[in-house]
């Protein structure tokens, strides 16, 4: 089978899997599971934060921030399209009583500028209280798109003069980090709060990181057991993000140039109508009169390749790591036979 549905498909690799049975582990609520807290020191040094907090996934990371950055009542600058708010059962909303601002923007980008002309201050008492800056990258719905260090930089300095937290949404920051080849401090260092994914392209099977400043993640621990996300021996699943965090970063970019690969097929396909420029792992493209794209999964699926739709003749690929060398060519030649 071969599975361009997300990057969250792969398996733990059999040196993966011997990390995780041979973890060192205790009781995390209590704060003694040391291969959980080596972890933790290991993402907050990587992006130079204080701190870090392992959490079953990155919506809990996500909404854990949009919690500690904000009370009820405030009001969030954030693309229409941020994970955060379209892809998480509306939990902005119900876990932190937030209202939201929701900015268009090429290819889910957000400018300083926009940003800027959306700020409710506190001094007006009619309106939500803006408090929180929220941006994603790369950007899932943006097609894996990556923004630069200045426009990041620019939001941030809009941020600071307006007393605004700033998040991100980093679940795929490595990949962005692998075109740019920016420090990963650097960036960070833009941020109040940086969450990542171990589960998408680095190939854990369960995890993410929040990373913030001392302060940030003393209160984010207190919001992760209270939103049921603390655990018990759970070093056997940190140590699976240790092994990708030392091992699978350095391999994203293989995953890049086979997205790009199947992209440049697509574009000299005669019933493909659009592909999104390919930056990352992820490959978003729309379908001429020729299929739908309900047509066109069903006659990929009859050759055991899989993809995910997104909506009226929109599809989209993720390359990731256990889609391999020699299932590449058999995708182009699939693709090419319809
Ligand atoms: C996958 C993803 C998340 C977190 O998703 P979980 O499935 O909850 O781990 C957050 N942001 C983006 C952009 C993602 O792609």
């Amino acid at each position: 089978m071969i599975d361009l549905r997300s990057d969250t498909v792969t398996r733990p690799s059999k040196e993966m899997l011997e990390a995780m049975l041979s973890a060192r582990v205790g009781d995390d609520v209590f704060h003694d599971d040391p291969t959980v807290i080596m972890l933790e020191e290991k993402a907050a040094a990587l992006l130079g934060k204080e701190d870090a907090l392992f959490c079953p996934s990155g919506t809990m990371t996500n909404q854990i921030a949009v919690n500690v950055h904000t009370r009820p009542g405030d009001e969030v600058i954030l693309h229409k399209h941020s994970h955060v708010y379209y892809y998480e059962g509306g939990a902005m909303m119900s876990n932190s009583g937030v209202s939201v601002c929701l900015l268009e923007g090429d290819r889910g980008q957000i400018t300083a500028d926009d940003v800027k002309a959306h700020i409710n201050p506190d001094t007006d008492v009619h309106r939500p209280v803006t408090t929180l800056v929220e941006v994603e990258n790369t950007m899932n719905k943006g097609g894996g798109s990556v923004y630069t260090y200045e426009t990041l930089d620019e939001i941030a300095k809009v941020c600071r003069a307006n007393n605004l937290k700033y998040h991100l949404d980093g679940a795929r920051l490595f990949n962005a980090l692998a075109e740019t080849g920016e420090s990963p401090q650097k960036y960070a260092s833009l941020f109040d709060s940086v969450s990542i994914c171990l589960s998408k392209g680095l190939g854990a099977p369960i995890g993410s990181l929040i990373t913030g400043d001392k302060a940030f993640i003393r209160r984010a621990r207190r919001v992760r057991k209270a939103f049921g996300g603390a655990m018990r021996q759970v070093g056997y699943l940190a140590a699976a993000g240790i092994y990708a965090l030392d091992h699978n970063i350095v391999r994203l970019k293989q995953d890049h140039e086979k997205a790009r690969h199947i992209g440049k097929v697509l574009e000299s396909l005669p019933y493909v109508d659009h592909v999104m420029p390919c930056e990352t792992n992820i490959l978003i493209f729309t379908l001429g009169k020729k299929y739908t794209e309900k047509e066109f999964l069903a006659k990929l699926k009859e050759k055991d390749i899989h993809a995910l739709s997104l909506g009226p003749q929109s599809v989209r690929f993720v390359t990731h790591l256990d889609f391999t060398e020699s299932m590449l060519p058999k995708v182009e030649e699939a693709l090419k036979a319809l």
